[in-house]
This record gives C-alpha cells, sequence and structure tokens, in this order.
C-alpha cells in the first residue's frame, strides 16, 4: 500500500503492519538494491555566488528499482533506516561519491562533492577514520569531500556531535549544517562548533521572490551566519528573481532547479562543459 506525499512521490506504508507480506517483500528488495548495485547518485551543481563558478555537487541517491523504475528517497529512505540499513546506505553512497571524485579530478575537475548523512549514521564512532581509510584508498585529498549534517543530530546528543565533527574536520573535511531554519539549535550553539557553512533550508527560499518579508528574514540570516563566520548557501533557488536576490544580499553558495535539478554525472558533465561556452 501507499500514500501520497507532498511531491507527489509514493511511499510505502512502512509503519503498517497489516500489510506484512509487503513490507517482507520490500526488505529483501531493499537488501538487493544494496548488493544488486541499485543504488545510484544524481548530483546537483553548487553555484559559487561571488563569482558564478560551480564549486561542486551535492550527491543525492536514488533508486534505480528494477520494476517501479527511478525512486526518490522519500520513497525509501524510512524504510532504509526502520530495516537499519542507513549504515549501509552511506557507506554505498560515499563510495560512489567519491569513486566519482576520481573521475573528475582525473578530468582536471575541481568539484567539491557533498554527501548527505542521517543522523543515525553520524551515531557510528568509527565514521571519520573509515571516510579517512576511503579518501587515501583513492588517493584524494580530503578537502574534496563536503557532509552535510542536520541539526537533529547536533542537538541530540552534544558531545558526541562535537567530538565526531572535530576529528572530521581535523583531517580537512568541510560540514554543512543542511535544512538550517527548521530544527532547534541556536546560533548560539552552532557557533561553537566545528562547521564550515549554514545550508538555509528551501522553504526559506521559496517565498522570497514574492514576499517582502521572506526576503528580508533570508537577508538577515545571512548576516547573522557571516557574523559567527559561517558561509550561507541557499537552497530550493528555482527562479532567477531569488538568484538575483541572494547575490545582493551577500549569499555565498546557491543549488536549485533555476540552475540544475539533481542529474546522472554524465549529464552533469555536459551541463559542465556547456556552462563554460
Ligand atoms: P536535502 O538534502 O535537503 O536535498 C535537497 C532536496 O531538494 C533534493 O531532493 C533536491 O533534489 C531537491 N531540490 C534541489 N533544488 C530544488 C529546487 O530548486 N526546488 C525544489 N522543489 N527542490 C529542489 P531529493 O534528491 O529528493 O532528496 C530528498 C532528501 O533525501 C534530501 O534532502 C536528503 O535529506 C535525503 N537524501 C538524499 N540523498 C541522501 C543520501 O545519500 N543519504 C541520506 N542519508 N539522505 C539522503
Ligand atoms: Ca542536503
Ligand atoms: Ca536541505
Ligand atoms: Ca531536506
Amino acid at each position: 500500500k501507499a500514500k501520497s506525499t507532498h511531491s507527489g512521490h509514493h511511499v510505502y506504508r512502512s509503519v503498517d503492519n497489516r500489510h506484512g507480506d509487503a513490507r517482507l517483500r520490500t526488505l529483501q528488495e531493499l537488501r538487493l538494491a544494496l548488493t544488486e548495485d541499485q543504488l545510484i547518485l544524481h548530483y546537483q551543481p553548487k553555484i559559487n555566488l561571488k563569482n558564478g563558478s560551480v564549486s561542486g555537487v551535492e550527491a543525492l541517491v536514488r533508486w534505480q528499482h528494477p520494476e517501479r523504475g527511478l525512486l526518490f528517497p522519500d520513497q525509501f529512505l524510512t524504510l532504509v533506516e526502520e530495516a537499519g540499513l542507513m549504515h549501509a546506505l552511506t557507506q554505498e553512497v560515499l563510495r560512489k561519491a567519491l569513486d566519482q571524485s576520481v573521475l573528475w579530478a582525473a578530468q582536471g575537475r575541481t568539484l567539491t562533492v557533498a554527501v548527505n548523512l542521517s543522523a543515525s549514521s553520524l551515531i557510528d564512532g568509527d565514521l571519520p577514520e573509515r571516510v579517512g581509510t576511503m579518501l587515501s584508498a583513492r588517493d584524494l585529498p580530503a578537502t574534496v569531500l563536503m557532509l552535510e549534517i542536520t541539526e537533529d543530530f547536533l542537538m541530540a546528543d552534544r558531545d558526541r556531535a562535537r567530538d565526531i565533527l572535530t576529528r572530521l574536520r581535523a583531517s580537512g573535511i568541510k560540514i554543512s549544517v543542511d535544512d538550517f531554519g527548521t530544527g532547534y539549535s541556536s546560533l548560539a550553539y552552532l557557533r561553537d562548533l566545528p562547521i564550515d557553512e549554514l545550508k538555509l533550508d528551501q522553504s526559506f527560499v521559496f517565498p522570497m521572490a514574492d514576499d517582502a518579508r521572506a526576503a528580508a528574514l533570508v537577508a538577515s540570516t545571512i548576516d547573522l551566519a557571516h557574523g559567527l563566520g559561517l558561509k550561507m548557501v541557499a537552497e530550493g533557488v528555482e527562479n532567477g528573481v531569488s538568484y538575483d536576490e541572494l547575490v545582493r544580499y551577500g549569499c555565498d553558495f546557491a543549488q536549485g532547479y533555476f540552475m540544475s535539478r539533481p542529474i546522472p554525472a554524465a549529464a552533469l558533465d555536459d551541463w559542465l562543459t556547456a556552462r563554460l561556452n
């Protein structure tokens, strides 16, 4: 059984035990997805608003399902979490993103790749070491990797969060706080954490083109971030009006459909080439 989400995708009704058989089948399918290499990454460019260059990409996972076609994260991530497979998914995503990074380096492209980490994958205290091993196995500098974490992880266990972030960042990996503004973390707390940037949630960015008050909120949040020595990234930039306003407000980076949707690496290659001409 499926229900619709805001985005119109269908998700499994994973908490509903009346559909035990379907659930079991889905779990088996999920395990197959990992062993049969059905998870793929799409990449969305991140634009440096100071000079228009492409500073990096965000890796976003998709499931190329043999029968159901391309599935989006809101259709399967909850289930991955419930099945205890998030750790495996994170490893797979990191592996694929870093393999792609090697290809980009060979092509002379300097792109930082950002990988999303769920709170559960950050609980793992060995993460900094494992990421370090994956980087050195590929001869990649830590500076190619950015990790996107959410406020709920930061707030759940502050000491642990600080410890893990400190170790990751000491190795040169950059840290971004995703969906900023939707959680409960105070800026005062964030100021003391080893992080590089705040990623303003798209719900603040969507209304700014036609709502002056929404735009003013974005502008002052950018100033606050800068006051704390942090870079600001705006996500969900869907039109030129928002883009231009963000430039005017001094926002550092932006992502959104206005520039590009998340796309496969081959399509990104074409996009990057076209952009340079
Ligand atoms: P997120 O990290 O906040 O990623 C931004 C989402 O907004 C992506 O959806 C992206 O495709 C979409 N987006 C980007 N620009 C625009 C825009 O201009 N307008 C609109 N309407 N949407 C835009 P996606 O790819 O479906 O991912 C949804 C969420 O799933 C992500 O939200 C992230 O929380 C999670 N996710 C994706 N990949 C991974 C992964 O590899 N690991 C983990 N743990 N979570 C992931
Ligand atoms: Ca993200
Ligand atoms: Ca986000
Ligand atoms: Ca989000």
